[in-house]
Parts: C-alpha cells; structure tokens; sequence
C-alpha cells in the first residue's frame, strides 16, 4: 500500500494543458503540407502510390476525409513536394473543407450562439461505431484519461442518446449497422449534434464504395464536425469539440489543466 502511495506521488500532476505547451514530436503525422510547385510534369507516383484514393492531380488535392496518414505517398514523391507537420488541428465543419491544396485548412468555426448557450459549457454525447476497427474508438476511450480529461470541459459520453446532445459516430456505417444509426439518431432530442470521427466515418476510409458500406456517417444523418484521421490523435479530437463550441476562439481554454 505504501509503495503504490509512493508511485502515485512521484507520478505528480498528469493532466495535459490545452492547447499543449509543448509541440507534438516531429515524427507524428498531422496536417500535411503540399508543394506543388516541385512537381515534375506528368509525375502521378503520389497518386499511384495512394492506397485510399485520396490524391487527385491537376491540381494536387488531398482529400484528408480518405486519407489513413500512412505516408505512402510522401515516400513514393521523387521531388519531396509531400511533407508533414506535427500540427494535429485538423477538424473542419464541411467535408469540402478537407480537400487540401496547400498548407491552408478552414478550421472548425463555432456554433451559433444559441446552440453555444445550450452545448457550450455541456456537451452529453452518445458514440456509435458504425462498423469502426476499434482504433477511433480507442482514441475516444483515451479522452477520458488523466491525461486528456474530457470532461474538465464540460463534455462526456453517456450511455442513452436520450440522455444526449448529439452523436460522435465512427466507421463507414456498415450495412449492418445503418438502422441502429438512423435509430439512434432519432432517439436523440433535438436540437442535436452530429461529429463524424475518422476516416471511415467522414468517407468510408479505406472501404470506400465497398458493398457492404454506405461510405460514411454523411450517407444516413447530416454531421456538423468533420474530424480526420486514421484514427485521429485524442488532441485532434478535443480541439475540434471546442472549436465547435466556440471555446478556442474566446481563448478561455488556453492553459486549462
Ligand atoms: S498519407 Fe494519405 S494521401 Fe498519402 S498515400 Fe497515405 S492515405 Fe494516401
């Protein structure tokens, strides 16, 4: 007993600061950069190389809804055009906005005011995998550790979508669990949120057009946060949430540990 007192102690304060203090590691994949300009004539490696379809050329766009961060497409680039920064700010609140052609990305803007004065200082949120491998899902699981602390911003997962503001769905809705979707999303009172997270769940991911899917939570309820990944780092995930309820802009979060 005395030596997990101990442990405890020297393990001091975990909670991370949001946003953080420290930058991500360089070796972690976040938002891309693209520079087109280095590009040989007729060069498709990158497309080529893509195994989600996610590169278009002319001009070069990267669909970062399909794109699993893998980074095929990086490696098999012959003139280094391809680059990645450890920025994990990455939500949006269109789809369109995820198709990058540069450095540029339109961030996840705030709610309006009257959905900020019902969601703003508390979010109650359902989960459904529709379908997901259980890596989004773990990401989302992670948000409640020390480390990330969801709900010291007021936001948590609750067991009913009757007792919920909106719904975090992730996976390529499979045929299977479509229904179970559209019931869920019935069951929860309006007004409501939907927050697709994940490759899978903004486009079908790597399932794309696959029969047994319906390429993503936008094929069965309407989603108001866009937030990529292959899964996307708990950070990505938590930023989006408060870019959504306005809680970045005001700054207010800034610090909060
Ligand atoms: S990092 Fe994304 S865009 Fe590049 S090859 Fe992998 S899935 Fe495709």
């Amino acid at each position: 007993m005395w030596d997990t007192f101990k442990t405890r102690w020297q393990q001091g304060h975990r909670t991370q600061a949001f946003p953080p203090a420290q930058p991500l590691p360089e070796r972690f994949r976040g938002r891309p950069t693209i520079d087109a300009g280095r590009c040989a004539a007729g060069c498709t490696a990158c497309r080529d190389a893509c195994p989600t379809e996610a590169i278009t050329l002319a001009p070069l766009t990267f669909d970062l809804g399909r794109c699993t961060f893998c980074p095929a497409c990086a490696e098999a680039c012959p003139s280094g055009a391809i680059a990645w920064t450890p920025d994990y700010r990455l939500a949006t609140r269109t789809r369109e906005g995820l198709l990058l052609r540069d450095a540029a990305l339109p961030l996840a803007t705030a709610l309006d005011r009257k959905m900020r004065a019902l969601f703003g200082r508390s979010l109650k949120l359902r989960q459904v995998s529709a379908g997901g491998c259980n890596g989004c899902e773990l990401e989302l699981q992670a948000l409640n550790n020390v480390v990330f602390d969801l709900s010291r911003f007021g936001i948590q997962f609750v067991a009913s979508p009757r007792h919920a503001d909106g719904l975090v769905i992730t996976g390529p809705v499979t045929a299977n669990m479509r229904l179970a979707l559209q019931k869920t999303y019935e069951a929860v009172p309006d007004p409501k949120l939907v927050i697709a997270v994940g490759a899978c769940a903004i486009s079908g991911g790597p399932f794309l057009n696959s029969p047994a899917c319906h390429n993503g939570a936008t094929s069965t309820v309407p989603v108001d946060l866009f937030i990529p990944g292959c899964p996307p780092h708990p950070l990505t995930i938590l930023d989006g949430l408060l870019r959504l309820l306005g809680r970045l802009e005001s700054g207010r979060e800034r610090n909060t540990a």
